[in-house]
């Protein structure tokens, strides 16, 4: 589903919009070193570390234009110290070190790649949520000094507040990246693969075919094409997403579960877990109940009008962990799908993985935390 309606593509320059639809030229016959199917933010990733970690020619396919699945809707928050309530450690782990390669990021491209350093403010938070996981930096604030921080609450909160977290416009960081691509084809399907033993010889494509020497499929949900023997259970859950018109109020970055400040003062809200919502279409009482919420804790935001919203959906696997693994059965062939809420997050951690892992041959010491046999069916 190609996501409509978001406002990350109209904070982008007209360059950067043109890297979201580059389309180098033919790819039939093409014998890419690296061929990475599935141009959302891991896949864009994962092309960039496989470049500059010198694994040869590098070729990226995307079937419509980058950024246009569960990327191009995301909120594009980069924050894994507050998943210390939700996550457990090893991902909590993940999720630290590709904040951390974000930071990488935004230092060695010349541009950077549209990094937001922000603080996080939970309010009336849980705080046994983290007595397990070893807060990190934790702020513990009373109900006068969140009132300070966020003036005209409803009602007295406590709050936790945590600082040093970050977010990107996702379809910024895609085009930033994606433009030191060496060669991007938009508009490409994969739409099956020819296996030789234990080897993908050929992906045949909606423009040709492409002889790869390794492949990696980053589709989002598992790839489902003819001649690939994948069966990972995987869903999608939907989300919504609102920006209001400019307003003078002022958060201090993030404020959960209320919103989070961007550029031009507008607020963006939402995120919603709309379990078993299939339908493409935003809903409006989804909206409705998002500008409630934000009016229940905030009643100055009653008056504020919705200027984009927008739906998407979040690729998942049953234990809401991705695959980072080879292709079970096949000796250069890898995936990753199933990032579900984190997948901007942990794009660039996911790429270093998969590149040193096709580079050297060697598995990271924790595959079998993201191994895509885990579901058993193979
Ligand atoms: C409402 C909402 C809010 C979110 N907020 C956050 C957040 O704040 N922080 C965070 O870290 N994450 C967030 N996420 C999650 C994040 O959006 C996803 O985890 C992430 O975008 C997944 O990226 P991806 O590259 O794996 O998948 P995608 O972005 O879906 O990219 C996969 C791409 O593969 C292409 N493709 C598929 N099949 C083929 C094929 N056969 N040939 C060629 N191309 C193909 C698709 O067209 C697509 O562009 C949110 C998600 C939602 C829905």
């Amino acid at each position: 589903m190609t996501v409509t309606g978001a406002i990350w593509r109209d904070q982008l320059t007209a360059d950067e919009r043109a890297v979201l639809g580059r389309a180098d030229g033919g790819v039939a016959g093409a014998r890419p070193d690296v061929l990475v199917v599935g141009g959302g933010i891991v896949g864009v990733t994962t092309a960039f570390a496989c470049v500059t970690g010198g694994l040869g020619d590098v070729l990226l396919i995307e079937t419509g234009r980058l950024g246009a699945g569960a990327t191009g809707g995301a909120t594009g928050l980069l924050i894994p110290e507050p998943h210390q309530w939700s996550d457990p450690e090893p991902f909590v782990d993940l999720e630290r070190a590709s904040l951390e390669r974000w930071r990488d990021l935004q230092q060695a491209l010349p541009a950077g790649v549209g990094l937001v350093e922000l603080d996080w403010l939970g309010l009336a938070p849980h705080a046994s949520g983290f007595a397990a996981h070893q807060p990190r930096d934790v702020q513990w604030l009373n109900p006068g000094q969140v009132a300070e921080l966020v003036p005209g609450l409803a009602r007295p909160m406590e709050g936790a507040l945590i600082r040093r977290q970050a977010r990107v416009n996702p379809l910024r960081a895609v085009a930033r990246l994606a433009a030191r691509l060496p060669a991007v084809a938009t508009g490409v399907a994969a739409t099956s693969v020819v296996m030789s033993g234990d080897r993908v010889v050929r992906v045949a494509t909606s423009s040709g075919d492409i002889s790869p020497g390794v492949v990696v499929f980053a589709t989002g949900r598992p790839p489902v094409l003819d001649g690939l023997p994948l069966h990972i259970p995987s869903d999608r859950v939907k989300g919504h997403l609102l920006v209001t018109e400019r307003t003078d109020i002022r958060l201090p970055g993030i404020v959960a579960p209320v919103a989070t400040q961007i550029e031009g003062g507008q607020l963006l809200a939402g995120g919603t877990f709309d379990v078993g919502d299939e339908t493409p279409a935003v809903q409006p009482d989804v909206i409705d109940g998002i500008t409630a919420g934000l009016a229940a804790v905030l009643p100055r935001l009653r008056e504020l009008g919705v200027a984009y919203q927008w739906c998407c959906f979040r690729p998942r696997h049953p234990d809401r962990r991705p695959v980072i693994d080879k292709v079970p059965g096949l000796a250069n062939a890898w995936l990753t799908s199933g990032h579900f809420r984190t997948g901007i997050l942990n794009a660039p951690a996911t790429a270093a993985v998969l590149s040193r892992w096709i580079e050297t041959g060697n598995p990271p010491a924790d595959a079998r935390t993201w191994s895509a046999t885990r579901f058993g069916g193979h």
